[in-house]
């Protein structure tokens, strides 16, 4: 790391950041935004290829539907309005990864604009701004590493080229890493819910420039921003921001002005290098993009779109917590992915005590899966396992350290709960007669509830249902015993 330690809290308070981010995200359509070459990844390199796609001359591109479906149901999951009518333009630079020499992108009449998306504070919720959401196309793949002759050559890949991309600009709302990284978490959580990408971030699906200023506390400008490129974590993203506010207020401490560039994140060293400055920054020279007319998304249209909104996850959230009374923190841990929360609600429906499914899911699952280095979703423990070790718990038949022992072996031999407890399960006591003897010791014991059963409270059964269970470690006979403590009470 450089050398920032040397500024106190003190002068660090001095400074507000600002920060405003771009996020790319690649569709998750069959075929690519302009022709019909499959845009699926990891193919052997340039077998995804086109005239349409590589630009030869002559070729014309066709917008796939799909891929307009996609961005604006992330749009309107994003709270952005879609405009009827957008244009395509063309991004012009040279690079060797875009062939064509220019990007079809969105300019000046982008899809969407002027949305929003709330995210967790220390204090409660903030909600930052979205600027735009916008079509284009990805480009290509220059490959520096890894072949025999990688230090005199680059290689390149043009799968990519013509991926659609929707790029989401926020406004600069953003005062901390934090937040950022609350910003972050969000939208890929949104976009994984809409399901209109897959959001992998080792697979660049999912790719973040974080614009960063600094300005003393209550000026009236924003200073002036770096724009931190090859950010491949939502954790790097915030570090980046860490060093970088840092870096900027350094600058400033002593006297020097902070350049508009763009730098590039080191993973390695944990710190940003410039790249390149304002001076020598793109012209793009958009102009409308002769080659496709312009995008019109009805009203009708974007009413089929708005159709296939899923639940978000903040609206899924607050619904399980009013439904299966569970804490908000437990709700935030079961809708992680929409796949989790389904399970967690299958589960949750099945089971006689949801909060108990979520308290497994929270304390013992989540220790082992900690222990074991898994991710939930990754868990030999399904949520339908869970929800039968949590009413086998209720109902008494399961003691908390037997339970424990099941998981263990779960874990152990990665094998859900049903299965385990069906081998394992303790020897059931079906001899009538021992279990009478428990049901009269427990009647002895309790006067005041058999009192209120013979009084009418018949649900006061259960009650000693539940204490013979114990006595008996779990191994009672559970229909045998609920017929004999019936008859013992009513006899
Ligand atoms: P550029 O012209 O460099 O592309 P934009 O105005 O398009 O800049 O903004 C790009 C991103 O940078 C947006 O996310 C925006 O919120 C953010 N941004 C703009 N100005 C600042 C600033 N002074 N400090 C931090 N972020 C900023
Ligand atoms: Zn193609
Ligand atoms: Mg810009």
């Amino acid at each position: 790391m450089a050398s920032t330690t040397a500024l106190s809290p003190e002068i660090l308070a001095k400074y507000e950041p600002v920060i405003g981010l771009e996020v790319h995200v690649q569709l998750q359509t069959e075929t690519k935004a302009f022709c019909g070459c499959s845009s699926r990844f990891g193919a052997a390199p340039n077998t995804q290829v086109c005239p349409v796609c590589l630009g030869l001359p002559g070729a014309l591109p066709v917008l796939n539907r799909r891929a307009v479906e996609f961005a604006a149901l992330a749009s309107m999951a994003i709270h952005c309005q879609v405009r009827e009518t957008s244009i395509f333009a063309r991004k012009n630079y040279f690079y060797p990864d875009l062939p064509k020499g220019y990007q079809i992108s969105q300019f000046d009449k982008p899809l969407a604009e002027h949305g929003w998306i709330d995210v967790p504070t220390p204090t409660g919720t903030k909600r930052i701004g979205i600027t735009r959401l916008h079509l284009e196309e990805d480009a290509g793949k220059s490959m520096h590493e890894g072949f025999a002759d990688s230090r005199e050559r680059t290689y390149l890949d043009l799968n990519r080229c013509g991926t659609p991309l929707a790029e989401i600009v926020s406004e600069p709302d953003m005062r901390t890493p934090d937040e950022a990284f609350e910003y972050l978490t969000r939208l890929k959580e949104i976009l994984l819910y809409t399901g209109v990408s897959d959001c992998n971030m080792e697979e660049g699906s999912l790719r973040c420039d974080a614009n960063v200023s600094v300005r003393l506390k209550g000026a009236p400008k924003f200073g002036a921003k770096a724009e931190v490129k090859n950010v491949n974590s939502f954790r790097f993203v915030r570090a980046a921001l860490e060093y970088e506010i840092e870096r900027q207020i350094e600058v400033l401490e002593s006297g020097g002005r902070v350049l508009q560039e763009t730098r590039l994140w080191n993973v390695n060293e944990g710190r940003t290098y410039a790249m390149r400055s304002k001076e020598q920054a793109h012209d793009y020279r958009y102009f409308p993009e002769p080659d496709l007319p312009p995008l019109v998304v009805s009203a009708a249209w974007q009413a089929e779109i708005r159709a296939h909104m899923p639940e978000l996850p903040e609206a899924r959230r607050a619904r399980m917590v009013a439904e299966y009374e569970i804490t908000e923190q437990d709700a935030q841990v079961l809708t992680a992915t929409r796949a989790l929360a389904d399970q967690f609600e299958e589960a949750a429906k099945a089971s006689k005590s949801p909060k108990r499914v979520a308290n497994l899911v929270q304390g013992e699952i989540a220790g082992r899966l900690k222990a074991a280095g898994l991710e939930l979703a990754q868990s030999p423990v399904t949520m339908r396992g869970i929800a039968l070790a949590a009413d086998l718990t209720e109902s008494g038949e399961l003691s908390s350290k037997l339970l424990k022992q099941l998981l263990d072996r779960c874990f152990e031999a990665s094998e859900d709960f049903s299965v385990v407890y069906e081998r394992e399960k303790p020897q059931q006591i079906s001899d009538a007669s021992v279990l009478e003897k428990m049901i009269d010791e427990v009647i002895a014991a309790n006067p005041k509830q058999v009192e209120q059963y013979r009084a009418g409270k018949k649900t006061v059964a259960a009650f000693f249902v539940g204490q013979v269970m114990r006595m008996s470690t779990g191994q009672a006979n559970p229909a045998l015993l609920n017929e004999l403590v019936t008859k013992k009470l009513d006899g």
